[in-house]
């Protein structure tokens, strides 16, 4: 067995987790990544709701992502790319963090990738998995608090007051770009831009997947065995 040098180890215990979400609209990305940030208390990054709250607030940022959003477009990488990397260095992602929703494009995950340069963080890429028909389907019946953010499905997880957030009370929305026209455009996008990250993830031997129509509890049972897993493959090495 080849020994690990003292920095090598040094390296690895400080090592933190930063899991990728990858998946198509409708998957249950923010579903389980908010899920997964409370079980592990890592940080949770989504760049739809950062990009959703710059339009909402008017700022610089919201103006030029509006149009791409509601159109069903991906915003331009540099304009997503420096609100991750400002994101990232704040304190919360020290122990670890989920992206949800980001990288979307070959340049994101490169992007991604010379930020840390793998030195500090263990990136694990994980994708969920679901038929086009029915993330049009989930699409059509999905209802968003137009507060915190937490995400209800009439179908599959209605919220307990058929039109307010089970969290906060709010009333709950139907996303603009949830309408049929624009998640066909949205789906399109997907398997052009995003599909490819998952051979990029294949090629660095840290692509797991899951499949994402079953039930959001088996699907978190089956997210959480694959974490699991890497958290204590990492600690047995580090013995
Ligand atoms: P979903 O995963 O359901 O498509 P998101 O909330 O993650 O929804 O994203 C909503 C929209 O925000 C996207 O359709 C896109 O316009 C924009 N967006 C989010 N993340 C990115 C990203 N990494 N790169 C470019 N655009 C993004």
């Amino acid at each position: 067995m080849v020994q690990q040098s003292q920095s090598q180890l040094v390296n690895a215990i400080m090592q933190r987790v930063g899991i990728i979400l990858l998946g198509p609209p409708g998957a249950g990305k923010g579903t389980q990544a908010r899920r997964m940030a409370a079980c592990y208390n890592f940080a949770r990054i989504s760049t739809g709701d950062m990009l959703r709250e710059a339009v909402n607030n008017g700022s610089a940022l919201g103006k030029k992502a509006q149009s791409c959003i509601e159109a069903g477009d991906l915003v331009p990488d540099e304009l997503v790319d420096a609100i991750v990397k400002s994101r990232l260095a704040r304190k919360d992602c020290r122990r670890g963090f989920i992206l949800d929703g980001y990288p979307r494009t070959i340049h994101q995950a490169e992007y991604l990738e010379k930020l840390f340069e793998h030195k500090d963080v263990d990136f694990l890429a994980i994708g969920i998995r679901v038929s086009d028909n029915l993330l049009m389907e989930r699409l059509a019946g999905r209802w968003t608090c137009a507060r915190c953010g937490k995400i209800f499905n009439a179908a599959s997880n209605p919220s307990r007051d058929a039109d307010r957030c089970d969290e906060c009370n709010t009333v709950l929305v139907h996303r603009k770009d949830d309408s049929d026209k624009v998640v066909a455009e949205r789906l399109h996008v997907y398997h052009e831009a995003t599909e490819p990250l998952i051979q990029y993830y294949k090629n660095r031997g840290c692509y797991h997947e899951v499949v994402g129509e079953r039930r959001l509890d088996e699907v978190y049972d089956n997210l959480k065995e694959i974490v699991d897993g890497r958290i204590q493959a990492r600690e047995a090495a580090n013995c």
